[in-house]
């Protein structure tokens, strides 16, 4: 990229960049709560977490100093819960030993990778470091005509950045990169008319930005059929929190059980699909109207506050309809009346 492509990028982005909350500052902490919350969720989606989350913890020793409940709490709805416990451990570092001073200090905390330690050293420490995400891969690889996969492609991203980078101007490099491919190289219909770099982007040039980057293998996806038990008794549900090593750890799940055949219509309180990873979730939702010494009873009023994931937080969604709407000899049936 030659010095005038460059000065058109950073002046692209210094017109049109999105006004997001943590590119006002350059506080390492709220640079740090954004480039977490963003690993595999949309902005859009970032955004309301991010002002709960500030307001909550609105510092590193804030953060350091709750719990790992009100933590998951916060966070529930966003997903790869484990960032989440990996971020606090992390931030109670800083909050004992202090700030790290480069990316390679950063790259030393539990859960800071590569792109999350050069994103931050560039934009608040001013260290002329690159940063690629799936935004900067897809530049790279039609501004190069890249059709390459695999470690070798990716080796090839990092070169670029590297070879790129505004070394005065680091961490607005960086961002503008991203931002680029956010909102004008974006993968179906890339805005190329309104590009910066239009003029030495290779795959503009051969008239197939859409050919690049080559598609990833597809990962086989595995469908399960799993039932989501309802524990409702004595006016309290009955949860458990995912142990180290299970889908959603930590975090306050309702026990379910992975079933060969989809549950019978009659005992099901309601369906949704949900997608883990590389599964495709058919779940269902059935009473359970007993005791279980096993599992922690909480209140309606209580699951408010607990770090509830996404799929159980709907699961509970459909059992509370379904209380709401039973008659009262229902109710009974399912343990309502009774006391634990
Ligand atoms: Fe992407 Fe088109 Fe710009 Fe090339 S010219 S970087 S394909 S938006």
């Amino acid at each position: 990229m030659d010095v005038a492509s460059r000065e058109g990028l950073l002046d692209w982005y210094s017109r049109y960049a999105r006004d997001l909350p943590w590119r006002r500052t350059r506080d390492p902490y709220a640079v740090w709560v954004s480039e977490v919350m963003a690993q595999q969720t949309q902005i859009a989606t970032v955004l309301p977490y991010y002002e709960r989350w500030m307001e909550r913890f609105p510092s590193v020793d804030a953060l350091a100093q709750a719990d790992e409940d009100t933590v998951l709490a916060l966070w529930a709805g966003l997903g790869y819960y484990r960032r989440a416990r990996t971020f606090l451990q992390a931030a109670r570092l800083v909050a004992r030993d202090g700030w790290p001073a480069s990316a390679d200090a950063w790259r030393k905390l539990p859960g800071v990778g590569r792109y999350t330690a050069n994103a931050i050293a560039s934009i608040c420490l001013g260290e002329a470091v690159p940063v690629v995400d799936g935004n900067v891969k897809r530049v790279y690889a039609r501004f190069c005509a890249d059709d390459g996969t695999g470690p070798r492609f990716e080796r090839s991203c990092w070169e670029w950045a590297e070879r790129v980078l505004d070394r005065e101007r680091p961490g607005q490099m960086n961002q503008a990169l991203m931002e680029l491919g956010a909102r004008v190289c974006t993968p179906r219909q890339p805005k190329c008319g309104e590009c910066p770099l239009s003029r030495p982007c290779a795959a503009y040039a051969l008239g197939c930005p859409t050919d690049f980057p080559a598609p990833a293998p597809k990962a086989e996806v595995v469908e399960r059929h799993v039932v989501f038990w309802a524990h409702f008794w004595g006016g309290k549900w009955g949860l458990r929190r995912a142990e180290p090593g299970e889908w959603w750890a930590g975090m306050w799940c309702l026990p379910t059980e992975v079933l060969a055949q989809p549950l019978a219509e009659e005992f099901s309180l309601g369906r949704f699909n949900h997608t883990v990873t590389r599964h495709r979730l058919r779940c269902v939702v059935a009473w359970k109207a007993a005791h279980d010494a096993d599992l922690a009873w909480f209140s309606t009023e209580d699951l408010k506050t607990l770090g509830i994931p996404t799929a159980h937080g709907k699961a509970l969604a459909i059992a509370l309809r379904a209380l709401t709407d039973a008659s009262e000899h229902d109710r009974m049936a399912v343990g309502r009346e009774s006391t634990a």
